[in-house]
């Protein structure tokens, strides 16, 4: 992450050296210059001494020295006396050394005896001071002859300076050495102590810059991380399902495609699960929305309980979840995970106060084997589970070549459902329904079927989803009534025993505004009674619109017609409604009377509903007896009507016409009255 700090930190220590390294650099040549002009100065004003005290005395033995052989020069007396005056001026002061030159450049005194005689005429400091200037340097020594002693280690200015006659020609040449150490050393010790201050004062703005800087840093580092969250946030929001917190469909289809590439590239297998929960619609309607949302919440929970590691669990929208298996070693394991989803799935759920089943339809698909893409293989798992739908919920089907045959075939029953009223292909079947006392007919049920010219007759789970989905319920349920109406009245018009006869209405067909007038103008082309017609409702049918269903059924009622609930205790509705609607007859769900003599709590709830019709005073059935143990519970449990293959098949009309018949004859002789009795 980007750090303010540390960049400023970097970039003052860089500008405090450089800083600190140019002002030494600066003071030490300004203090040297200094220190240069000043000891030129004092080594001149020296030499002018020197020369206006006792120069005169030896003037002319210098200028005339060349002329004296080399060998003579160190004995002459001059020398002496020159030494003894020089030592005796200079003696205290800082000079080390004092030389004398001619014009020549020859040394004609040296306070060091060894050097006399010789020859400096190259030596540029000489050579500028004949020309009239003083010259001046400074040298290191380590070990260096002074006057009398042997000095180490110090530090020499040496300044030749010009020796002036009195109309100002040079005539000799001194060159003075002064020892310059101590002062240098001075002026180190105040150099350090200027770039220990200079040190401090930076140091001390850095560390108030760099609190400025730090605060800056923070204030940037949180803005940054808001930043940062905030892109999570809405990373996470554009990726996932609010309610469940799954990754929702356009997670899905990444990482479907790319679990698809790596599966290309490793050639392994990948499965598609795609699911839906049954009924969902039905929970969300009855119990409410918040029931809904907290039954999506346990499902993906479930989901994701089972999934492996590996696996990716999506809500895609409404009640659909897909998981992505990777790495799957055979097909098979995709269709043992479907298994162990649609366990888990129809575990009993507390939604709300409610306790309530619901179950999963899955589709399974298997890349490479069922698509080669992305798109292809949520088509095949979409189609899957639609078959999965089809075979009655709580299933799992894998997508096989046939599918599609599938697919096309249901496309093929659509046509051929288009043109089955036209072509007279549907029929009624009949199936009686009996008095639990004495087992004589009471009524009767119609049930559709379709005899279709290729695949001979259907029932109606072959072809009424197609029929609902297709809106053709309306003009075949329009017609059912109408041959309900009208076959009853024929048999009660030959003579037969006038009982009720009823007839299914599916949802869409109930919310059809035309179906009052399709009942009343039934009955009355067919001249059937009104108390001899009853319509089936189903739960769900009434609670999708409760206040439109009570219109309808009020008016229904006025026309003197019978309703019932079927399929009674499987919807998830609330008790209460039965108090509001208009209905005569519950319907025991043929569920609760398969399981009658096996599972306890189907005992109990077909005992509490027998209770409950006779405590609001309505009729009640139990449909689906196949048993004489279901017949003798039932009997036992105040359930006076039955129906199921205990007594009959649904069988066609001629045929319930011969047990109509025959029932007439049983009935005239026992001499017990079956006619409607409500
Ligand atoms: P449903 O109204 O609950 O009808 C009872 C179904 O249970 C019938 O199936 C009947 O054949 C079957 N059944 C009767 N007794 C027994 C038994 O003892 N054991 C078993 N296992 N089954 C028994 P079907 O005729 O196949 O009808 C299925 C469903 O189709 C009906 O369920 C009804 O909801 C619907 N349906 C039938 N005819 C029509 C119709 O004309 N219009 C509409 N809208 N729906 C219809
Ligand atoms: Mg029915
Ligand atoms: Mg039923």
């Amino acid at each position: 992450m980007f750090k303010l700090s540390r960049y400023f930190s970097i970039a003052s220590l860089v500008a405090i050296i450089v800083v600190v390294t140019a002002l030494s650099m600066y003071y030490r040549d300004r203090t040297t210059d200094t220190m240069m002009a000043h000891q030129t100065r004092s080594n001149a004003a020296l030499a002018q001494a020197f020369v206006n005290s006792v120069w005169s005395k030896y003037a002319a033995f210098v200028t005339s020295a060349s002329d004296i052989p080399a060998a003579e020069l160190h004995g002459r007396s001059e020398i002496t006396a020159l030494r003894s005056d020089i030592l005796a001026q200079m003696q205290d002061l800082d000079v080390v050394k004092v030389k004398i030159y001619n014009l020549d450049g020859l040394t004609v005194f040296s306070t060091d005896a060894t050097q006399i005689g010789a020859d400096k005429s190259d030596n540029t400091g000489f050579q500028q001071a004949r020309g009239g200037e003083i010259a001046s340097s400074i040298t290191f020594r380590n070990e260096f002859y002074a006057f009398e002693r042997v000095i180490v280690d110090r530090n020499l200015v040496t300044s030749y300076i010009p020796v002036r006659t009195a109309d100002g020609t040079v005539e000799a040449v001194f060159e003075l050495y002064s020892d310059v150490t101590d002062l240098l050393e001075e002026l180190n010790r105040t150099q350090v102590q200027v770039i220990i201050v200079v040190s401090i004062v930076l140091g001390l703005l850095y560390a108030f810059l760099y609190l400025i800087v730090k605060r800056a840093d923070s204030i940037i580092s949180t803005r940054e991380e808001e930043r940062r969250e905030n892109e999570e946030q809405v990373r996470y929001q554009a990726y996932h399902d609010p309610l469940t917190g799954l990754p929702n469909r356009v997670s899905f289809n990444e990482r479907l495609n790319e679990t698809l590439a790596r599966a290309k590239r490793s050639k392994a297998l990948a499965g598609l699960l795609y699911f839906d929960l049954d009924r969902f619609k039905n929970v969300n309607d009855s119990l409410g929305h918040d029931a809904g949302d907290q039954l999506l919440r346990v499902a993906a929970k479930r989901i994701h309980g089972v999934a492996r590691e590996s696996d990716m669990v999506f809500r895609m929208g409404g009640d659909e979840f897909t998981v992505i298996l990777e790495n799957l070693t055979h097909a098979e394991d995709a269709a043992r995970v479907a298994q162990r989803l649609t366990d888990v799935i129809a575990e009993p759920v507390q939604l709300l106060t409610h306790t309530t089943t619901v179950t999963a339809s899955i589709g399974i698909a298997v890349f490479p084997t069922d698509a080669t893409d992305a798109d292809g293989l949520v088509k095949a798992a979409d189609a899957a589970m639609y078959r999965a739908k089809q075979a009655g919920r709580n299933v799992y089907a894998t997508y096989t070549a046939d599918l599609n045959l599938h697919a096309v075939e249901r496309f093929t029953l659509e046509a051929e459902l288009q043109q089955a009223l036209k072509n007279d292909e549907f029929v009624l079947y009949y199936q009686p329904k009996v008095s639990l006392p004495d087992g004589h007919i009471i009524g009767m049920e119609a049930l559709l079927r379709w005899k279709n010219p290729r695949l001979g007759l259907l029932a109606p789970n072959k072809f009424l989803s197609i029929l609902e989905d297709t809106r053709l319920i309306v003009p075949v349920g329009e017609w059912v009534i109408r041959t309900a109406c009208q076959q009853n009245k024929l048999w009660q018009d030959s003579g037969l025993i006038h009982t009720r006869i009823s007839v299914n209405v599916s949802a869409s067909q109930f919310r059809d505004r035309s179906l009052v007038n399709t009942v009343r103008d039934s009955l009355k082309e067919t001249g059937l009674a009104p108390q001899f017609l009853e319509l089936e409702l189903t739960e769900g049918l009434l609670i999708d619109d409760a206040h439109g269903a009570i219109a309808v059924m009020n008016d229904l009622k006025e026309l003197g017609i019978f309703i019932s609930i079927d399929d009674f205790g499987s919807g998830y509705s609330s008790l209460n409604y039965l108090s509001r609607f208009p209905v005569d007859i519950l319907k025991i769900d043929r569920t609760f009377i398969n399981n009658l003599m096996t599972d306890h709590k189907d005992a109990e709830i077909t005992h509490a509903i027998a209770s409950l019709a006779h405590a609001l005073k309505l009729g009640l059935i139990a449909e689906g007896v196949e048993t004489e143990d279901q017949l003798e519970f039932l009997r036992s449990h105040g359930c006076d009507e039955a129906q199921g293959f205990l007594f009959s098949q649904p069988v066609p009309a001629d045929e319930f016409g011969r047990m109509l018949t025959a029932e007439e004859t049983t009935l005239s002789t026992s001499k017990v009255n079956v006619t409607a009795s409500r």
